[in-house]
């Protein structure tokens, strides 16, 4: 069961997980987990944003490496400097072959803005707790993002569209990290993020599982199996 996005929780075995950090201090971590893990490094503006030369000499020494997470939050302020970040990042990864996995809260109109500014330069891109309007998913979808959905998706009005959207690019993610690690152990978790999918979409837990691993060769580039 591959899982699209989760954290690092300081677990000694890494699971078949796609790991993103949102800080730079964390970017070592990542880049040094052993297989199937896949790393990505990634960074948000609740935190000065690093310099993208940084983001590309760690992805040149780690070459399975990806980028993630990083984007566009309303919360964090300055979206105009957070807008060039993201944008350097996109073209970074599409120039290096590496997918990326985008965090976009309050700032939908705004990132698809800046996938239009990218013109053909795009990467593979996971779009990562996916919960915006299904006009919004087609929009993305067109431009080859893949919408993954994490535990809250029960709670948000896509629910009621899930299986239109099932008919778009899709994945399924825990989002787990050190807090969610506090109340559930991460194979329940997993497990159950596949069930709820599942269940809202009607779909068996193969098929899903099977779609997961398609993913995978999309966002690391084939890069080598579990
Ligand atoms: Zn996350």
């Amino acid at each position: 069961m591959f899982d699209a996005h989760r954290h690092l929780t300081g677990e000694k075995e890494p699971h078949d997980a796609l790991y993103c950090t949102s800080h730079q201090d964390e970017w070592e971590k990542v880049a040094n987990l052993p297989l199937p893990a896949i790393g990505a490094l990634g960074a948000l503006a609740d935190r000065p944003l690093p310099a993208l030369y940084e983001m590309g000499s760690m992805l040149e020494t780690h070459p399975l490496l990806q980028i993630g997470e990083v984007g566009l939050d309303k919360r964090f302020g300055d979206l105009e400097g957070q807008q060039k970040f993201l944008l350097g990042a996109l073209d970074l990864a599409f120039s290096m072959n590496r997918s990326v996995t985008v965090h976009v809260v309050q700032s939908d109109a705004l990132f698809l803005s800046c996938l239009e500014r990218a013109g053909n330069r795009i990467p593979p891109i996971l779009w990562h707790g996916f919960s915006a309007s299904m006009e919004t998913a087609r929009a993305a979808a067109e431009k080859g993002c893949i919408l993954s959905l994490a535990p809250g998706i029960e709670h948000t009005r896509l629910v009621k569209r899930i299986e239109e959207l099932a008919l778009l690019p899709f994945a399924i993610e825990t989002d787990y990290d050190k807090k969610t690690m506090q109340e559930t152990p991460y194979i329940q978790a997993i497990e159950a993020q596949y069930a709820l999918v599942g269940r809202l979409m009607h779909k068996d837990g193969e098929t899903l599982i099977r779609n997961n691993y398609a993913k995978r060769a999309i966002l690391t580039n084939n890069a080598p199996p579990r």
